[in-house]
């Protein structure tokens, strides 16, 4: 008999606890800082917010992380991420406060080179976007999500991305109306929200810190 392949669920660190929070899906918002919009070529008018995901198992904590393949340009985006209990489709913005668990500090990794490539070949994002431990994110706070106060990175100590939660363009209630409409959120859900202006590249080495106001940082380390 052939053997039947077991898989474990992902999960990440809460702050405050021994349990860990059972990661189902990823999502993630394209250009929600109108900063960020602009240094990407886009028009930061309010345009219904788009989507794209990653992985479950694209998650990792705090740590070393090996430097990934098929990339001369590994971008860095500190997000604030929130993580879902709740169950919904359609869900109206004043009821998706009682969607979220919680929220963390993460660091949607991109490939920008092919990224670039994809968006002029009309391609998918997936390989530049969903690839291994593109999703590194610090423990989960419970409570709802901070609205406002500085969101920054640096690289070994200096400051590369340095903006506020309250220029999101989308808020996180607004984020999770808007996504329940395409599909049913379930609890286990992650999503990225966003990233301020700042983004560049990551070198072999390098330290990258992400920070949200009071929540705790996610911290990787490349190997060389
Ligand atoms: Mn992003």
């Amino acid at each position: 008999m052939l053997t039947v392949p077991q898989l474990h669920v992902p999960t990440l660190a809460i702050a405050g606890s021994t349990q860990r929070f059972p990661v189902r899906r990823i999502y993630c918002v394209g250009r929600n800082y109108a900063d960020h919009a602009r240094e990407m070529g886009g028009d930061p008018g309010r345009e219904q917010p788009f989507f794209f995901g990653k992985p479950a198992d694209a998650v990792v904590g705090s740590g070393r992380l090996p430097f990934p393949g098929r990339t001369a340009e590994l971008h860095h985006e500190v997000e604030l991420v929130v993580a879902l209990h709740g169950r919904g489709a359609n869900v109206a913005v004043n009821d998706a406060a009682a969607m979220i668990f919680g929220s963390a500090v993460g660091i949607d990794l991109t490939r920008r080179d092919l990224q670039a490539e994809a968006k002029k070949n009309g391609r998918p994002w997936d390989m530049a976007k969903g690839f291994d431990h593109s999703a590194p994110i610090g423990p989960i706070r419970p409570g709802i999500p901070p609205a406002d106060g500085l969101i920054s990175l640096s690289i070994n100590g200096q400051m590369r991305q340095n903006g506020d939660l309250r220029n999101m363009i989308w808020s996180v209630v607004e984020i999770i109306a808007a996504l329940s409409g395409y599909l049913e959120l379930a609890p286990g859900d992650l999503i990225f929200t966003g990233t301020p202006a700042g983004v560049g590249p990551i070198k072999r080495g390098e330290t990258v810190r992400g920070m949200i106001a009071e929540l705790e940082p996610i911290e990787i380390t490349f190997e060389e």
